[in-house]
């Protein structure tokens, strides 16, 4: 983890905030550009940064963290290519609400 990684606690003002914020992070498992975004709901409760965002992604399946901070910037990032995936129901009807709107 580097340094930078403070955190810190920054009160957000919501009307600064589009529907949603893309970012975008090159994968060093896999080598390619990864895009996503936060939705602003969530972006809202957020007491504490930088704070991480997970992105499950990849063949074979891995996972990148991001760590974004109050300006919506990638303070620094984490790779995970250990994954489990719980297998119950209240689980997988979760995966299938994120799939459908991822964010
Ligand atoms: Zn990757």
């Amino acid at each position: 983890m580097e340094s930078t990684l403070r955190s810190q606690t920054i009160s957000i003002v919501p009307s600064e905030f589009k529907k949603h914020y893309r970012l975008s992070q090159k994968c060093p498992v896999c080598n390619k550009q990864i895009q996503f975004g936060v939705e602003l709901g969530f972006l809202r409760k957020i007491k504490r940064y930088p704070y991480p965002h997970v992105i499950l992604h990849g063949n074979p399946i891995h996972v990148l963290i991001a760590y974004i901070d109050a300006d919506f910037k990638i303070r620094g990032i984490e790779t995970a290519e250990s994954i489990e995936i719980q297998r119950n129901s209240e689980t997988f009807s979760q995966i299938i609400k994120k799939w459908s709107n991822p964010f």
